[in-house]
């Protein structure tokens, strides 16, 4: 596989709450800039990129919609079937904003900074999503196995599975149970590396342990209320789909 031999510092690994950091830049090419570190967290195991703006040295903002990670090298590590460490990330710029790349120039410095409320709300989903799995695996271990895909949004997750029997009503209710009795409890939620690779990290609630390089929050208690569906995907897949509308509706427990 092609790969590069320059790296981008993931800063969003090394401080969780830097919303914030002085960047210098790499490379730009069509509508993407690539900088020398970043605390954008981009797209990856499907929870969406961060958006923010990187400020040029004249003080001028271009707003980021998208951030990629690109030419990371495989792991192949057992618990981490995908995971690629290292690799470039690129920032997209929104289309309105495209002309001022013109003036980024290679080795110039720039500040970038992400929307924090933004990347709150994709912590707690993305939180919630694993109180939901969690469910899932107490439930229907035999759905885990069948795992094809999954969405963390800012206002809800969803998980699709392969399954030979559909996820029945009272399975879905008892899912939703156990996810809510893990933010009842407003237990502790702790995130680490693995103790060779930065890249390769793990999520922990209650001693139950996911292997997940995501962003998350530091307790269930804010996540509130959750509320799971399911819906057929059509023959042999199901998905289920999270939300916590009563925290989304009022953040109070995001602190800018
Ligand atoms: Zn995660």
């Amino acid at each position: 596989m092609f790969s590069l031999s320059r790296k981008t510092r993931k800063l969003y690994y090394e401080d969780v709450y830097l919303s914030e950091c002085v960047a210098t830049i790499v490379k730009v090419q069509g509508n993407a800039i690539e900088l020398d570190r970043t605390v954008a967290y981009p797209e990856g195991g499907g929870q969406e990129a961060d958006q923010g703006v990187i400020v040029l040295d004249d003080g001028r903002e271009m707003r980021f919609v998208d951030a990629r990670k690109m030419y990371g090298n495989a792991l192949n590590m057992p618990n981490f079937p995908d995971i690629q460490v290292d690799g470039i990330i690129e920032h997209v710029i929104h289309e309105s904003d495209v002309m001022l790349l013109r003036d980024a120039k290679p080795g110039s410095e720039v500040i970038v900074r992400i929307d924090r409320l933004r990347r709150a709300q994709l912590s707690l989903s993305h939180t919630a999503s694993h109180l939901m799995y969690l469910g899932v695996c107490d439930v229907r271990p035999d759905a885990i196995t069948g795992t094809i895909g999954c969405h963390i949004k800012p206002s809800g997750a969803r998980f699709d599975f392969v399954v030979e029997t559909r996820f029945a009503p009272d399975e879905v209710r008892e899912v939703a149970r156990i996810a809510n009795a893990y933010v009842a409890r407003g237990s502790e939620v702790k995130v680490y590396p693995h103790p060779d690779y930065l890249d390769a990290r793990y999520w922990e609630c209650e001693q139950r342990v996911i292997p997940c390089g995501g962003t998350h929050i530091s307790s269930t208690t804010p996540i509130g209320p959750i509320q799971i569906q399911r819906k057929s995907l059509g023959r042999g897949k199901d998905r289920l789909s999270c939300e916590f509308r009563e925290s989304m509706a009022d953040p109070a427990w995001f602190h800018p």
